[in-house]
């Protein structure tokens, strides 16, 4: 295991030794199973396979600099993935079956938690997916709940670094009242053509713009979006926004710092008015912006010069960051320290 060269890992699949199982048969879940196998055996005509039952999560453990293991607010990704189950008719985990395997699953890997310092954190991906035949357009009748886990590298390998986003009219990742605000694999599905062609234009990301009248901003495909003016932290309100754990803790965070916060549905033109913008979510924390491309419009807002994240969005980051790794107290109750 000292083989494992933390500071260089990618933000890829990483195998680890065993992942956590369970079942629901019969109008109930079963007991937590532990795997070594990285294979799911299914019947061929499983609903998540045809119809999309597909439910999922994301979260980390992080050592922190007293070496203790901590998770960050867990039993916001337990209420989250139960908030998708009921969207699309498959049954809710109970938060205990949920942080349970979750914790046995990161206690089972233990060897794999990168250390404190290399800035790799272990990447936690709860799945919850329909396993039951069915051939007509129907909620399946059995369901696997899993949890593997895999570490990964820190996101910004050169220090916190502002990207280029463009907007993205031509395709929407979600309808205005479908699937947007719930963490599907459909989602995903939808966004891959837009976020490859943004790539292929030289764009870490594409923005959405709200799906009904294209006049707000959503999000940018795996993380909300905000913007920072006259000490405020103002994010889009929309129904097609999946709610980022990582945007309400920023929100909580900018409040606590001083700062004004709204959420509220923030319009294209209110991208000249902000002093800086970003991008958040559990992968990168914060992704401040550098620039927004508007290619249709011929547009550019540019939010930082000579590349340097903007004062707030380090503040925020440095302090988020800092209560995940334990370098300062937890002052709000978001992390729970795993017994190994
Ligand atoms: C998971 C996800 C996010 C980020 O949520 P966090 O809880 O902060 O990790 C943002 N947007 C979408 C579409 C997502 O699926």
């Amino acid at each position: 295991m000292n083989t494992i060269d933390w500071k260089n890992l990618p933000f890829n699949y990483f195998k680890t030794d065993y992942n956590v199982r369970c079942y629901w048969r019969n109008g109930k879940w079963g007991e937590l199973e532990v795997s070594s196998s990285e294979y799911i055996v299914m019947h061929m005509a499983a609903t998540t396979l045809h119809y999309g039952q597909e439910a999922f999560e994301g979260l980390k453990a992080y050592t922190g600099k007293d070496g203790k293991v901590r998770l960050f607010r867990v039993e916001e990704n337990a209420r989250r993935m139960n908030n998708t189950a009921r969207y699309i008719l498959m049954p809710e985990v109970p938060e205990e079956l949920f942080i349970e395997a979750i914790i046995k699953a990161v206690k089972l890997n233990a060897k794999y938690i990168p250390p404190y310092g290399t800035g790799a954190t272990l990447y936690i991906r709860p799945l919850l997916i329909g396993v039951g035949p069915e051939v007509g357009v129907r909620p399946s009748k059995e369901y696997l709940f899993m949890v593997f886990v895999t570490p990964v590298g820190a996101y910004f390998k050169e220090g916190f670094k502002p990207v280029n986003m463009m907007i993205c009219r031509e395709y929407d990742r979600a309808a205005p009242l479908g699937t947007g605000h719930v963490k599907v694999g459909g989602n995903y599905a939808a966004s891959l053509l837009s976020m490859e062609l943004a790539h292929e234009k030289g764009f870490a990301a594409a923005i959405y713009l709200d799906p009904k009248e294209k006049k707000y901003i959503d999000e940018s495909g795996p993380a909300n979006f905000f913007g920072i003016k006259n000490n405020t932290y103002i994010t889009p309100a929309s129904r097609s926004i999946l709610p980022s754990i990582t945007n309400k803790s920023l929100m909580e965070l900018a409040q606590d710092l001083g700062m004004k916060v709204e959420r509220r549905p923030v319009p294209l033109e209110e991208l000249e008015e902000f002093e800086e913008t970003g991008a958040c979510g559990t992968a990168a924390v914060i992704s401040p912006i550098k620039s927004i491309v508007d290619p249709d419009n011929q547009k550019i807002y540019v939010y930082c010069k000579d590349d340097k994240p903007g004062p707030v969005c380090t503040r925020l980051y440095e302090q988020l960051t800092a209560i995940q790794f334990g370098e300062i107290p937890d002052r709000f109750g978001w992390t729970r320290v795993i017994d190994l």
